[in-house]
C-alpha cells in the first residue's frame, strides 16, 4: 500500500488511487454482501488528513464525495486549493472549543463532539451564522484513559443535553475503538456501540435524526460493516500509509 511513484505527473497518483478505491469497494460491496445488507447503507468517508490538495482532488475526481480531516487548522490551509463542489467534508478529529467558530460553516459535519462543551461552542458558532450544524456523538467505547470520546454510560444524557441545543442536529455516532488482536475483539467493541446507538435512536429525542452510525478504519471497517455501520473512515488503504503525526 505504498505510495509508488509521485512524479508530479499526477498519472502515477492516480493509477494508485483507483487501485486501492477498487480494493476498498470491493470489500466494503463483500462486507455488505455477506452481512446481507445493501452497498447504498454504508458510506465511503475518505480520511484526507496529511494528503496533498492534488491528490484529493484527484479522488474527488475519481467520484469520492465524503471526505474527513482530523485537525481544523490543516483543513483551513488546504481548503481553497480543493474541488469542493458536491463533496461533504467532515471534521472526524477532536475539536477544542476556541476552534468551533473556525470550522462551522466550513464543513457538513462534525463527528467528534464528546463533550456539552464542545456540544455548545458549536452550536453558539452556528447560531452566530444562522445555520444548523450536524453532528455525531463521539463514544469512547472501549473507555480507554488516553482517547477522546464520551463515556458510553454518559452518551444518553449528552445526547438529550446536545439535542436542546439551538443551531445543533445530532445525526447519530461515531466511534474509535481500541486496537484488537482478533476480529471477534474489535466486532464485540462494534457491536457494543450499535446497541448504545439503537438504544439512543429509540428514545426519539426531539430534534434529532440519528441516521448515522460511522465505525471503522482501514483495518477494521469489514467488521464494522458486519456490526452495522453506516459510514467507514477509511485513509491509509486509499492514500497509503501516512508520515508518523505529532499530536
Ligand atoms: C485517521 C483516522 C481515520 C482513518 O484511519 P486509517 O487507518 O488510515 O484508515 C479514521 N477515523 C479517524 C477518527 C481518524 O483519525
Amino acid at each position: 500500500m505504498e505510495r509508488v511513484s509521485p512524479d508530479g505527473s499526477g498519472a502515477a497518483d492516480r493509477r494508485f488511487l483507483m487501485e486501492n478505491l477498487k480494493r476498498v469497494e470491493e470489500a466494503i460491496s463483500r462486507a455488505c454482501a455477506d452481512a446481507g445488507r445493501p452497498r447504498e447503507e454504508v458510506t465511503l468517508l475518505a480520511v484526507t488528513k496529511t494528503v496533498a490538495p492534488e491528490l484529493i482532488n484527484e479522488a474527488i475526481s475519481l467520484g469520492l464525495s465524503e471526505i474527513g480531516e482530523n485537525r481544523v487548522q490543516e483543513f483551513l490551509g488546504k481548503r481553497d486549493q480543493l474541488h469542493l463542489e458536491g463533496v461533504s467534508v467532515h471534521l472526524i478529529g477532536h475539536l477544542q472549543t476556541n476552534k468551533a467558530a473556525k470550522i462551522v460553516g466550513r464543513v457538513d459535519m462534525i463527528q467528534s463532539i464528546d463533550s456539552l462543551r464542545a456540544a455548545q461552542a458549536v452550536a453558539q458558532a452556528s447560531q452566530r451564522l444562522g445555520l444548523t450544524t450536524d453532528v455525531l456523538l463521539e463514544i469512547n467505547i472501549g473507555g480507554e484513559e488516553a482517547k477522546s470520546g464520551a463515556a458510553p454510560e454518559e452518551a444518553e444524557e449528552l445526547a438529550y443535553a446536545v439535542a436542546a441545543l439551538e443551531g445543533i442536529r445530532v445525526r447519530g455516532m461515531m466511534t474509535v475503538p481500541p486496537v484488537c488482536d482478533t476480529e471477534r475483539q474489535v466486532r464485540a467493541y462494534f457491536s457494543r456501540m450499535k446497541k448504545l446507538f439503537i438504544d439512543i435512536r429509540d428514545k426519539k429525542i426531539d430534534n434529532t435524526c440519528m441516521d448515522v452510525l460511522s465505525m471503522g478504519m482501514s483495518s477494521d471497517f469489514r467488521e464494522a460493516i458486519l456490526e452495522g455501520s453506516t459510514m467507514v473512515r477509511v485513509g491509509t488503504a486509499l492514500f497509503g500509509r501516512r508520515a508518523p503525526q505529532h499530536p
